[in-house]
């Protein structure tokens, strides 16, 4: 069911877009394994908010605080990093890949569209296709940005106009890099990032414990 479900979500993108890039392997990329982020570059740092009670649910809603992403959007991240390692930053991963029932218990907590995604349209975290990011510095001081991770207000949009010209440099910063890496960032969010063709990914339902073996 929710392989049919991957598939039609994918052929909806495959419609809107109107086109099928030649270099792109459907196949392929349901097949694409999960990998542990620090296992394909130990420079970024793993702050996963979902695993603790750090979060705005105040709930611990992962059973395992591992942040896992689809292999190639992991080699992403790591170019990211190299990019950002020279201006001696690190990137730090708030979340990762989410799995499907965790989606569930997000909506049983706040059913509000305009801050959790859906979970019967699942969210681009569930399909190991996204990630939440800030940066830190060799220190592990996070950097400023206009809003706090998760701050569901205008503060938190990539247009926001309104902070200081640190925040906003910081912010650009981040975005350079993944965009570099071939990321769209989500408008609402300045923290959120989507691999390209995210749709084409099945959602996953594997538990975070252990993800890597499966
Ligand atoms: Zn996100």
């Amino acid at each position: 069911m929710m392989r049919g479900f991957g598939l039609g979500v994918a052929l909806a993108a495959l419609l809107a877009c109107g086109c099928v890039c030649p270099a792109f392997d459907a196949e392929a990329m349901r097949a694409e394994p999960l990998v542990r982020i620090v296992d394909v570059d130990p420079r970024i740092r793993i702050d996963l908010r979902y695993a603790t009670t750090d979060n705005f649910t105040s709930r611990v809603l992962y059973d395992a605080p591992e942040a896992y992403l689809r292999a190639s959007v992991a080699e992403r991240l790591r170019g990211a990093q190299d990019d950002l390692a020279r201006d001696g930053l690190f990137l730090v991963v708030y979340d990762a890949y989410r799995p499907w029932s965790a989606q569930w218990t997000l909506w049983t907590v706040v059913a509000d569209p305009d801050y959790v995604a859906d979970p019967r349209k699942g969210s681009r975290h569930n399909r190991g296709a996204a990630v939440d990011v800030g940066l830190v510095d060799a220190s592990g001081r996070s950097l400023p940005m206009p809003s706090a991770y998760d701050e569901f207000t205008t503060r938190a949009h990539r247009d926001y106009d309104g902070c200081t010209p640190e925040e906003r440099a910081n912010r650009e910063r981040l975005e350079r890099a993944l965009y570099a890496q071939g990321f769209t960032g989500l408008a609402t969010e300045w923290w959120h990032f989507d691999a390209p063709h995210w749709a084409w990914y099945p959602i996953l339902d594997e538990p975070l414990r252990g993800a890597v073996r499966r």
